[in-house]
């Protein structure tokens, strides 16, 4: 038996996440024993009935201890409150990473709760779906999708390339860069576009009454897509927006500066701007494709029905 790449692995919040990692890493045997905490004793006994993990727990610290690799799956409001509850457990050369969509802030509410004698490496796995809890889990959440790792200044090395590699081994292309990039980069490519959803969607159940119905029945791609990513968990969500602020705020100034010049072609009818607009946004679509992000098949949101759709959360 070839040794596993990660003796113990803890894995604290078994949401959408945590139980995907939970299932990667018991489909490719990539833990001895995977420890599972949730705070909720009947999500615990979910966890217990699906079966993805050999220990579950109600104490983070409990699933925490003599961990390797222990990794927060947890709204990013509350990655801080895990790490002091697991701080004190660590053992010397054990490794906190977490899976938050916002990177810096986490960084700076978990790193005073990690010992010296661990380390502490974040990251971000940028797929999911719009579905929480640990049956919303697969194993192959990760297949084919980034993984973005974010050490701090002077991380040991060692401890960065072991969180490269259980991401990799879970199936995900990994790049490393700082939190406050992440943070920029997400900011226009996520949390931006689901706040657009949220809002549009809010307008949407705003309208009179018989308009409000008729935008349901004859919801086409567009205003049905945003319906899905509108329904993500709002826990997560909010805690995103409160915790990427400054970098949320920079992009959707920009993104309102763009809006209003679209507003003015309009009103004015220049039509030869909105073609430019819409000639240039075409081409990111198709270079998405041609990265295998995405696929060129129509879709009409008729996927989201039939399995789940990933989200680049
Ligand atoms: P989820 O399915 O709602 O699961 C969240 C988990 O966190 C649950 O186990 C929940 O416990 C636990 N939790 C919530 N508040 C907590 C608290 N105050 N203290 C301790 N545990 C708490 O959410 P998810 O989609 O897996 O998201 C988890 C993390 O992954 C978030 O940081 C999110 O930003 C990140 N992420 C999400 C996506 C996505 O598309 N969903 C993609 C990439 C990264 P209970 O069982 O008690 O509710």
């Amino acid at each position: 038996m070839t040794r596993p790449l990660v003796p113990r692995l803890a894995i604290i919040g078994a949401g959408l996440i945590g139980s995907s990692l939970a299932r990667a890493a018991r489909e490719k045997h990539l833990a001895g024993i995977i420890a599972v905490a949730d705070r909720d004793p009947g999500v615990c006994a979910r966890v217990r009935e699906l079966g993805f993990a050999d220990e579950v727990t109600t104490h983070a610290a409990e699933a925490a201890k003599d961990a390797d690799i222990v990794v927060a799956c947890v709204p990013v409001g509350a990655s801080g409150a895990v790490a002091a509850e697991i701080g004190p457990v660590l053992k010397a050369g054990a490794i906190v990473s977490d899976v938050g969509s916002v990177k810096a802030s986490v960084l700076e509410a978990m790193a005073p709760h990690v010992p010296a004698h661990a380390h502490l490496v974040p990251a971000h796995p940028v797929a999911g779906t719009e579905f929480s809890g640990p049956d919303a889990g697969f194993a192959t959440l990760f297949e084919n999708r980034w993984c973005i790792v974010t050490p701090p200044e002077g991380a040991d090395p060692a401890a960065v390339e072991r969180i490269v590699a259980l991401w990799r081994a879970a199936g995900a292309n990994v790049e490393v860069m700082s939190a406050q990039h992440h943070d920029l980069v997400l900011a226009i490519t996520s949390h931006v576009p689901h706040l657009i959803a949220y809002n549009i969607v809010g307008t949407a159940a705003e309208l009179e009454e018989t308009l409000t119905s008729e935008v349901i029945k004859f919801s086409a791609g567009g205003f049905r897509d945003f319906t899905r990513i509108a329904s993500s968990d709002p826990t997560m969500w909010r805690d995103v927006f409160l915790h990427n602020r400054e970098a949320v705020l920079e992009m959707l100034g920009r993104f309102t500066e763009d809006l209003t010049a679209l507003q003015r072609a309009i009103r004015y009818g220049d039509g030869d701007a909105l073609f430019q607009h819409f000639t240039r946004t075409r081409a990111i679509r198709r270079s998405i494709i041609e990265q295998g992000q995405e696929t060129a098949a129509p879709d009409f949101g008729r996927r989201a029905a039939e399995k789940p759709r990933h989200e680049d959360s």
